[in-house]
């Protein structure tokens, strides 16, 4: 049966993996519907080779470049911003939507999807970071699943298959360490761009790269893990596996503890995401263990990496902290790539905005949404002073 997508991110780095898997089986998905914010050369080239019946962009001036870029026989229904985004991820005839966009922006997409009763692909984390709660609540109501295409998340999904939840002991997210692992504390002053862009193991969009390398990005994954498995802080372990082949891994009540592995290529926890339970060949061999020589594992270093230390507070305070956290950081992010802040002014800004914030318990999604824009103007004032 073929399974009808839609790709919300399909020109990133997520999107653009899905759609090497979807060339791998062309009678197995058809592409419904993509979305790009501002790469419109790039879209042009996949609505020609996938022809989707709708496809959403970043504002009607894109709307405009595409259309001028499509040959003019080529039907395909343009709409644009927030609300182009929820239409393509509630489109009729779509049977799982992959939620590839970056940052805060795929959280109300993400909820038309599951109001529409669509399964998802869940790349997005910042989604369940700001709102993991009610986004699960939502999706359970409408019985909705929830796929992980985070490789941590997908491992875990994975090791947690046939096991009873209530056996589980905990968790162990495994992460590499970023570009920083080995760093001393005191060269983290004069890290570069570039520095921070060039990650070991893992090729990525800009942000997540960046979230790797100050380590929000596993802060981020403690609070998706959080939600998406129903856990409470204390079940999750940070584990710093620099080589990047366990993926994650589950520990039982028995001692005993189920890992999975694989090769640093997010192909296989996309495939998984888009096959589950069947599991596709998608031409990714299993790692060459001999090669290896060695896996190894180290506790992660909070002084180093204050951003995992906010993450795991704002995890533990929940409410509208988590969306704090995450829209600072978004702030925080952009104006490190625009060089208008340092490395380490990242977690202080993240630190300063969370302190500031009149931070409340069991918030509405307005709330949470009000938070989002509270931090973001917080930020700015942060870095204007
Ligand atoms: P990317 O920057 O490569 O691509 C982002 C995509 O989203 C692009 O198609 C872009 O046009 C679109 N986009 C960006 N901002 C947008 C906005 N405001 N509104 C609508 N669309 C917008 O990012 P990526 O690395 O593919 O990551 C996508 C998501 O997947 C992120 O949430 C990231 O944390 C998560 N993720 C990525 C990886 C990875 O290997 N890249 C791994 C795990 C999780
Ligand atoms: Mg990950």
């Amino acid at each position: 049966m073929t399974r009808n997508l839609s790709i919300l991110g399909a020109t990133g780095s997520i999107g653009r993996n899905t759609l090497r898997i979807v060339d791998r089986f062309p009678n197995r998905f058809s592409v419904k519907a993509l979305s790009a914010r501002s790469n419109m050369t790039l879209l042009a080239d996949q609505i020609e080779r996938y022809r989707p019946v709708r496809v959403a962009v970043g504002d009607e001036r894109c709307a405009d470049d595409l259309s001028a870029l499509l040959p003019t026989d080529l039907a395909v229904d343009i709409v644009w911003g927030e609300s182009g985004l929820c239409r393509i991820a509630a489109l009729d005839d779509v049977d799982l939507v992959v939620t590839a966009v970056v940052g805060a922006a795929g959280l109300l997409p993400t909820l038309a999807a599951i109001d529409a009763g669509k399964d998802i692909a869940l790349a997005n984390k910042e989604t369940l970071v700001m709102a993991g709660q009610a986004v699960m609540k939502r999706a359970d109501a409408e019985g909705v699943r929830i796929y992980p295409v985070d490789s941590e998340h997908s491992a875990i999904f994975q090791c947690l298959a046939g096991n009873r939840k209530t056996d589980v002991d905990r968790i162990l997210l495994t992460g590499s360490g970023g570009p920083f692992r080995a760093m001393p504390l005191e060269e983290f002053e004069s890290i570069s761009i570039d520095d921070a862009l060039n990650h070991p193991n893992w090729q990525m969009g800009r942000k997540i790269t960046i979230d790797s390398a100050s380590m929000m990005n596993k802060g981020l994954e403690i609070i998706e893990a959080r939600w998406l498995f129903d856990v409470p802080l204390d079940m999750i372990q940070v584990v710093i596996h620099p080589q990047s082949i366990v993926h994650s891994m589950v520990a039982f009540k028995d001692g005993s503890v189920i890992a999975q592995l694989g090769v640093p290529d997010m192909k296989g926890a996309i495939a998984c995401a888009l096959s589950w339970p069947e599991r596709m060949d998608i031409g990714q061999p299993a790692p060459d263990f001999p090669a290896l020589h060695q896996l190894t594992f180290e506790a992660p270093d909070l002084e180093k990496f204050p951003c995992l230390r906010l993450a795991m507070e704002a995890c533990a305070a929940a409410g509208t902290m988590p969306a704090v956290l995450n829209a600072a950081n978004e702030m925080a992010v952009v104006a490190f790539l625009d060089g208008k802040i340092g490395f380490t002014a990242i977690s202080e800004l993240i630190g300063m905005v969370m302190e500031n914030h009149r931070w409340v318990v069991h918030p509405s999604l307005e709330e949470i949404i009000a938070a989002d824009t509270w931090a973001r103007r917080e930020s700015e004032r942060w870095m204007k002073s």
